[in-house]
C-alpha cells in the first residue's frame, strides 16, 4: 500500500520539507530538515492529479512504477537525477513487496549508478574492489573500509603472483565505472592521482533490499561471503514502515545508500559536503513529510 492512497488535505505547501516550519511540534520530528532538495511542487502536482497507469505494466501508480522503475505522471527533466561517485548494486529479494522498497528510488534518481538485482541474481564481484553495506560483527565504519579493502589486496597480491586485477576490471571501465566520474576538470595531474589514490580500490557498493526478517537468506549466500562488510552504526531510520522489533539504527535502503554516500564524500574522499547526494531522498522525504502530516491531522502525534 502506498502512504498515498489516502488522501491527507494538509501538503499543500510549495515549499521543500526542509523550508516547512510552521510547525515546531513537526520540525522536530523531522530529521530530514535542511536537505538539499530539489522542488516538491512537481510531486505536490502530480499527488492532486491523482494515481496515474503505468503505460508499460498497467497498474495504478503515484509518481514512479515500482515494478518497471519508471515515471509515471512526472516527466524525467521535473526530477533531480543524481551522479554518483560509485556504482551501486542492489539485490532484491524476490518476495520483497516492490511497492514498499525504497530501492526503486534510488534507481529513479540515479539510473547511470545503480542496479536493482532480484535474488538469486548476484552479479560476479571482485572482492578488492567491492564492499557489501550489511550489519553483522565483522562490519566495519565507511571510514575503516578503505583500510580493510587495501589491508585485503596487499595479502592477496603476495599470496598470489598473478595480475590482482584481471580482464574484468577493462569491461568495467568501458560501462563507466573509472575512478574518473568525480574527478575534478580542474583538477592537475597531481591532485587527479591523489584523489584517485584516495578512492581506490573501492568500485562497488552492494545493499540487500529486504525486510530484516528475510535478509539472512541472502547475506548468507555463498557467492555474498568474504567482502569486506560495512555497517552504518551511528544513523538512525525516519523510515515510517520501521519495523516492530528492531533498532532504529535499522535503515531503509535509500537511507543506507544515501548516508553511505555521505561518509564516502567526507570521510574517503575527504571532501566537504555539500548535498550532493541529498536529492537522492527526492521522494522519500516528500512522503515522510506526507505521512507525517497525515498523522499529525489524524491526532496521532
Ligand atoms: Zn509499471
Amino acid at each position: 500500500m502506498s502512504s498515498l492512497d489516502q488522501n491527507h488535505s494538509g501538503c499543500r505547501d510549495k515549499t521543500t520539507v526542509a523550508g516547512d516550519s510552521s510547525d515546531i511540534h513537526e520540525l522536530a520530528k523531522q530529521p530530514l530538515q535542511g536537505l538539499k532538495l530539489a522542488s516538491h511542487a512537481v510531486l505536490e502536482e502530480a499527488q492532486q492529479s491523482g494515481r496515474v497507469i503505468c503505460s508499460k505494466c498497467g497498474g495504478s501508480r503515484m509518481f514512479f512504477c515500482y515494478t518497471c522503475c519508471s515515471l509515471v505522471g512526472v516527466g524525467v527533466h521535473d526530477i533531480p537525477i543524481t551522479k554518483l561517485p560509485l556504482k551501486i548494486d542492489i539485490i532484491k529479494h524476490p518476495n520483497e513487496t516492490d511497492g514498499k522498497s525504497t530501492a526503486v528510488h534510488a534507481k529513479i534518481l540515479a539510473p547511470n549508478d545503480v542496479t536493482i538485482y532480484t535474488y538469486p541474481c548476484i552479479p560476479e564481484f571482485e572482492r578488492e574492489k567491492v564492499v557489501l553495506v550489511f550489519p553483522g560483527p565483522q562490519a566495519v565504519s565507511v571510514q575503516d573500509m578503505l583500510h580493510c579493502l587495501r589491508d585485503r589486496s596487499n595479502s592477496r597480491s603476495q599470496n598470489h603472483f598473478d595480475e590482482p586485477c584481471p580482464k574484468k576490471l577493462k569491461t568495467e571501465r568501458v560501462e563507466g565505472a573509472t575512478h574518473t566520474d568525480i574527478t575534478p576538470e580542474s583538477g592537475t595531474p597531481d591532485e587527479t592521482e591523489s584523489l584517485e589514490s584516495r578512492m581506490s580500490p573501492l568500485q562497488r557498493v552492494v545493499f540487500i533490499d529486504s525486510t530484516w526478517n528475510q535478509t539472512n537468506r541472502i547475506s548468507s549466500d555463498e557467492r555474498l561471503q568474504g567482502f569486506v562488510q560495512v555497517e552504518l552504526k551511528t544513523r538512525k531510520t525516519c523510515f515510517w514502515r520501521s519495523q516492530k522489533g528492531k533498532p532504529d539504527t535499522y535503515l531503509s535502503t535509500i537511507e543506507a545508500i544515501y548516508y553511505f554516500l555521505k561518509d564516502f564524500h567526507q570521510h574517503c574522499l575527504s571532501l566537504e559536503y555539500k548535498g550532493e547526494y541529498d536529492n537522492l531522498l527526492f521522494f522519500y522525504s516528500y512522503l515522510h513529510s506526507v505521512v507525517n502530516k497525515a498523522k499529525i491531522s489524524a491526532g496521532k502525534c
